[in-house]
């Protein structure tokens, strides 16, 4: 997978791909990802890539150009499956969303800042917008790492027991079940003893009572 991240701000960006997780997927040749700086396609002197809204008001808005020639410049180097605009008023986020995100071969990530972008640039330069949730960022940095974390460790080969991903929250609609490691007893406080049984079977049982159990606590609407 390719991921091409555009911002303003690339450094806000570039730290949570590189540690952990994130960087090891990238070293091992699974996904790539590229921060681009977007003042690199301003047109004007002064490299700026805002200006006023039309009409008057508070907060500046993104220019349509810079991230037209932007994305033209990308899309002259490989086909895109989607062009995302970060946005409060997308498509929520969720571990459905994510799972059909993984299946896809190349994505732009656009940010906003200020104001958000021209909205010529949501009709006409991108093919989707996604919300990280229902509040408002400062900025679309945030919410890019935020989808492309949430989309690359899916991506068969990144976890490194491959059926980790599988058993997280929100996979089958269900939350996690809790999860223990040593000592076996804290202060006093214990394991349950089924997890320490060696008896896969029950232990996978348990695993699934907790889960719906969670669900039926926590979530019930996920048990529709
Ligand atoms: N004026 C806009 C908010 C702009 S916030 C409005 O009221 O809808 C500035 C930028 O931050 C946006 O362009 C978007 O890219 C990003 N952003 C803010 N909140 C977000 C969220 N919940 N999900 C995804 N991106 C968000």
């Amino acid at each position: 997978m390719h991921i091409d991240i555009i911002t303003t701000l690339p450094k806000l960006v570039e730290s949570p791909f590189s540690d952990s997780i994130l960087k090891r997927a990238q070293a091992k040749g699974i996904v790539t990802v590229n921060v681009i700086d977007l003042r690199q396609y301003a047109t004007n002197k002064h490299r700026t890539t805002d200006d006023y809204a039309f009409g008057g008001g508070a907060g500046m808005v993104m220019m349509i150009e810079p991230i037209d020639n932007c994305i033209a410049d990308l899309k002259s180097k490989r086909e895109y499956d989607d062009i995302i605009y970060m946005s409060p008023d997308g498509q929520r986020l969720n571990q459905a969303l994510a799972n059909e995100l993984s299946l896809k071969k190349n994505l732009i990530l656009l940010c906003g800042h200020y104001k958000g972008v021209d909205e010529r640039v949501r009709e006409h330069l991108i093919t989707r917008e996604i919300s990280i949730g229902d509040y408002v960022l400062s900025g679309g940095e945030l919410a890019a790492a935020v989808v492309a974390d949430a989309v690359i460790r899916l991506i068969p080969g990144v976890l490194s027991d491959e059926t980790s991903a599988l058993s997280d929250s929100f996979q089958d609609d269900l939350i996690a079940p809790p999860v223990y490691t040593r000592p076996a007893e804290y202060k006093g406080w214990k394991v349950p003893d089924v997890l320490l049984s060696g008896h896969a079977t029950k232990i996978d049982e348990w695993r699934h009572e907790q889960s719906l159990e969670r669900t039926r606590q926590r979530r019930p609407e996920l048990l529709k």
